[in-house]
């Protein structure tokens, strides 16, 4: 099956920087698709209140906010596909895009995939995700006020995420499997200063206890094998992120963790008319107001692009007025 139309734009990934994508590039008018996931909403929809994202004074929950962004990208004649991308051909114009076996085609191609936490994978972590079980600190520290938490990993995420929780909790205990750390010596060196953290080394968590609320943790030593029981209020998981790049790593530049290369400053890819917004490219930030902005970014990217393309008409954003042309000729 394939969609005759040879569309200006096609997004792959409804997350912010999708959706912003998506807003700016109908707003001019290029009528984009948008190929927003099974799973549309990316890691916001797995966050309770979202308080740092501005112009929700009051704060905001993860999913009502995606559905905000996508709502107002659609107001604009956004068009989407609730289904994820199987296979993309980048290799020469149009781009072409498949899910399933329905091929879709276009001048430009917007990848906001994303990127998603790594979990530890036990069965009680599913449980008490969003409810007391956290892969980010940055949205859900202030909840933790007072409390006694825990954080999973030895590299430099989870020594920040400690380093941030001590603003709030009490006590912040760092559990990494290994004695030896990942992180930085400058991050080490803090943490051990923070008198409001300390480490479990050589452990890892096998169990979140608790039915509504996380009450506690079993861990387990890596070196002896032995169990014993801590009480907590929540845990946050810090091992890492991984890019949604699956897709795209044989045909996209990437770096060597995956995260797809744009050239600095721009959302421009290796590919001409293949641009990269949001955490699929940034593993440094990984905010949603800084997605957003890099799907903005794109969208402006693609659009003078496709200006720039031979017989293309342009857009009102990027073209010469044609008065301004003979003004200058
Ligand atoms: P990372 O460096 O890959 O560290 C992941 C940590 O999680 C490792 O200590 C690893 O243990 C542990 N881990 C992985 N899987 C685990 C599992 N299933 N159970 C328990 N522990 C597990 O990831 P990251 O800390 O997210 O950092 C990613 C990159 O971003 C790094 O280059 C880092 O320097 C950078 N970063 C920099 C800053 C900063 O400079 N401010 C902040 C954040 C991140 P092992 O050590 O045993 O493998």
């Amino acid at each position: 099956m394939s969609d005759q139309h040879v569309r200006e734009l096609i997004i792959i990934g409804g997350g912010p920087a999708g959706y912003t994508a998506a807003l700016y590039a109908a707003r001019a008018d290029l009528e984009p698709l948008v190929i927003e996931g099974f799973a549309w909403g990316g890691q916001l929809m797995i966050t309770s209140d979202v308080e740092n994202y501005p112009g929700y004074p009051d704060g905001v929950m993860g999913p009502e906010m995606m559905s905000d962004f996508r709502r107002q990208a659609e107001r604009f004649g956004a068009e989407y596909v609730t289904d994820d991308v199987t296979r993309v051909d980048l290799s020469q114009q149009p781009l072409r895009v498949w899910v399933g076996d329905m091929e879709y085609a276009a001048r430009a191609v917007i990848v906001a995939t994303g990127a998603s936490a790594r979990w530890l994978g036990i069965e009680s972590e599913e449980q008490h995700k969003g409810r007391g079980v956290s892969a980010c600190a940055t949205c859900d520290a202030s909840f933790f006020r007072e409390k006694d938490v825990y954080v999973v990993g030895g590299g430099d995420s989870a020594f920040e995420e400690a380093l941030f929780l001590t603003k709030f909790a009490d006590r912040v205990h760092l559990v990494h499997r290994r004695d030896e750390f990942r992180a930085s010596r400058i991050m080490v060196d803090r943490a051990e200063a923070n008198e409001k953290l300390d480490f479990v080394l050589s452990a890892e968590v096998v169990e979140i206890l608790g039915d509504d609320k996380v009450t506690g943790l079993r861990l387990r030593s890596t070196e002896t094998g032995e169990q014993w029981q801590v009480s907590a209020d929540g845990l946050f998981v810090a091992i890492g992120h991984d890019p949604n790049t699956a897709l795209f790593v044989d045909q996209l530049e990437h770096d060597a963790a995956g995260y797809l290369v744009t050239r600095p400053g721009s959302t421009e890819t290796n590919v001409p008319g293949v641009f990269a917004a949001g955490d699929v490219q940034d593993h440094t930030y990984r905010q949603a107001i800084t997605a957003a902005g890099s799907g903005c970014m794109a969208a402006l990217d693609a659009e003078r692009f496709l200006a720039s393309l031979e017989g293309h008409p342009g857009t009102a954003a990027t073209a010469p007025r044609p008065e301004a042309a003979e003004v200058a000729g």
